[in-house]
């Protein structure tokens, strides 16, 4: 609202006071038929007030101030702008007895500019003298009034600009609350939910939409997405494109709808369509206030979608991290494909779960760890099922609803009746070295972000795996012995040393090659060697599982019998015996040591089991050789 010039603010003010000055005198003195007027500065005629005009029989008009008379006697009273008195012949045709007097009284402001003449009119026979003197009061009385209307104007005056910048600032406020409310959440759903009913407020009854990009979900059933193909030329995709404000036009060229883009620092994410049913475009303030909300849900939305990815970045993280040093704990395979799968049926939250380990010699893959545990063991062919796929291809596989799609036939989805399913190779060095199958008996239960985190976890499990092969391989490649494949020595002697600790008894077998030197002599070290190897491959043929058969030194091998008494352990000896001499080429025959130990021997330790069997030995050797003795 523009400022009023203060010349015309008096002036308004003076009329208004006029006004109601006017009225609460007649109010005042009833049965007169004053009249009276305002007349501006300049003399020009502005307003009157005839007190009871319906029983004048002369009604005055503004056009009764034009008259001669009325000039003539108006101009001599305010020649010299003070109060006079004049003798007024008016209205010209006046049948009435009494003749007019006219009062008038420059009315002046505070700093003593001349705002105004009020003039009295009265033609009731009231003298000159008289009226001159009561008009003194009365332009007392009007100057209070008038001072009161023109306090009043202004306060009125202030009040309306009060009013609206007050409007204008809780206008903003309440936006700015709405806007706070909007940020308030880290959740798209949240954020969109709250901007909906933030405008359903602020355009209460206008029609709007809000659509989103494609590739930003909520679950606001509302909430529309924005189809680029549809959207050829349209005011939405503009708005969208370009991140401004675009108002559709219609047929008529009148604006039938303003699109606003939800911005946010890094791209627009959607748009809010108004409807405009009336055809003309809304208020600048209305415009200034939708676009602020717009732009804060454009910035609240990529804060949560920022949230969210960082949350479950950081989720995801720690579970690696968690799942990893776990998996590194072990170095036993079977420990990390146990583990493995049982964390990946929590992390999925799905009923089944499975790992199988490729045998590639035998094209199969073996179930080294399932829930449920009755395919434990089983085995599997590579181009069966979909792990035999995920073993030919090196690929992931998402199924949605087995039910569906029966192109791959799947014995473990059969008897688990499981629908969805998440299978990943598990890979070491570029080859898959097992397969990873999660089920759950739902369909569409597994998210595309669960695919994603199965892959990365597939990847850390592989290393796991790796590590652990190769550990194990290391350790057996220290534990054996080269030539004959038997464990080396210091591998027996540790073995032994456990086994004395929580067996109750034990035996010892020590085997030497007869004359193996001359072997070597007659037919070179290379047959000697496979003469070894034959001897050795008999040796092990000839022991349980859990007895360890190891190298010791040379062409000397011991064995150890875990739980054996020296009975048993010459029973064996004597089955090596028998079968060296029978079956090496060149044949070569064997001597044998024995010893035995228990727990209530007063002594046990690994130096006097040996010692006892290498004393035997030497007894057999010199008691003609190919036999057994015991220590
Ligand atoms: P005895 O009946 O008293 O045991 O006579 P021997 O010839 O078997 O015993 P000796 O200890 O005199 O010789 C052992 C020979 O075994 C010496 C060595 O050349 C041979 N030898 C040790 N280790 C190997 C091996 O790894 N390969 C081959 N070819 N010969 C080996
Ligand atoms: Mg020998
Ligand atoms: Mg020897």
């Amino acid at each position: 609202m523009g400022e009023m010039p203060h010349q015309d603010r008096l002036a308004a003010g003076v009329s208004d006071a006029f006004r109601t000055f006017a009225a609460e005198l007649e109010k005042r003195m009833p049965g007169r038929s004053d009249v009276y007027a305002l007349f501006d500065s300049d003399g020009r005629y502005m307003i009157h007030h005839p007190f009871s005009p319906e029983a004048a029989a002369h009604p005055v008009t503004a056009e009764s101030f034009l008259s001669e008379p009325f000039i003539t006697a108006f101009t001599a009273c305010t020649r010299d702008r003070s109060y006079r008195t004049a003798a007024l012949d008016w209205p010209p045709s006046s049948l009435e007895a009494h003749p007019y007097v006219l009062a008038s009284l420059p009315i002046f402001s505070e700093d003593n500019t001349l705002i105004a003449y009020l003039v009295r009119i009265a033609g009731d026979g009231t003298p000159e003298t008289v009226l001159a003197d009561s008009m003194q009061l009365v332009g007392i009385a009007f100057a209070a009034y008038m001072e009161k209307e023109i306090a009043e104007g202004r306060s009125r005056a202030l009040h309306t600009r009060y009013d609206e910048l007050e409007r204008k600032a809780s206008g903003k406020e309440a936006l700015y609350e709405m806007a706070m409310q909007i940020h308030k959440h880290n959740d798209v759903d949240q954020v969109l939910t709250e901007l909906i009913s933030i405008l359903e407020q602020l355009l209460s009854g206008r029609t709007f939409e809000i659509y989103l990009s494609h590739d930003q979900y909520c679950s606001i059933a509302s909430v529309k997405p924005l189809l680029f193909r549809q959207l050829d030329g349209d005011s939405r995709l503009l708005a969208f494109t370009e991140g401004r404000l675009v108002v559709g036009i219609d047929g008529e060229g009148k604006p039938d709808e303003a699109v606003f883009p939800l911005r946010g620092n890094q791209g627009v994410y959607g748009v809010l369509r108004l409807a405009i049913t009336d055809g003309i475009q809304p208020d600048a303030e209305t415009i200034y206030g939708i676009t602020m909300l717009a732009d804060t849900a454009g910035s609240a939305f990529e804060n949560a979608r920022l949230y969210e990815q960082s949350n479950r970045l950081v989720s995801e993280l720690r579970l690696i991290n968690e799942i990893t040093q776990r998996l590194n704990q072990s170095l036993k395979l079977q420990d990390i494909f146990h583990f493995a799968s049982t964390e990946l049926r929590h992390i999925f939250d799905a009923e089944f779960s499975c790992i199988l380990e490729l045998d590639k010699a035998n094209s199969e893959l073996i179930v080294r760890a399932s829930e449920p545990a009755s395919f434990f063991s089983e085995h599997i062919a590579t181009d069966y099922g979909f792990a035999g796929r995920v073993v030919t291809t090196k690929e992931p596989i998402i199924i949605s609803d087995y039910h569906a799609d029966r192109t791959i036939r799947s014995v473990w989805m059969d008897a688990t009746n499981s629908r969805s399913l998440l299978a990943s190779p598990i890979m070491v060095e570029g080859s898959v070295v097992g397969v990873i199958l999660v089920t759950h008996r739902r369909a569409h239960y597994f998210s595309y972000d669960n695919y994603k985190l199965l892959q990365t976890l597939s990847g850390h499990i592989g290393l796991a795996v790796s590590n652990a092969s190769l550990h194990a391989e290391v350790r057996k490649m220290v534990q054996t012995d080269r030539l004959t494949g038997l464990f080396a020595r210091h591998y027996l002697d540790d073995q032994i040393g456990l086994f004395q600790k929580k067996d109750y008894c034990g035996s010892l077998v020590v085997v030497d090659i007869d004359d193996f030197k001359k072997v070597n002599d007659t037919h070179g070290h290379q047959i000697g060697d496979r003469v070894l190897i034959q001897v050795s491959a008999i040796i092990r043929s000839c022991i349980r599982e859990g007895d360890i058969a190891s190298r010791w030194g040379g062409e000397e091998l011991a064995v150890y019998l875990s739980q054996a008494t020296k009975e048993q352990a010459m029973h064996v000896a004597e089955r090596i015996r028998r079968r060296v001499l029978a079956e090496t080429s060149p044949k070569v025959s064997v001597s044998c040591g024995v010893s035995d130990w228990n727990r209530e021997d007063e002594k046990v330790s690994v130096e006097s089991l040996f010692y006892r069997a290498d004393m035997a030995l030497y007894k057999a050797k010199h008691s003609g050789k190919n036999r057994i003795c015991i220590g």
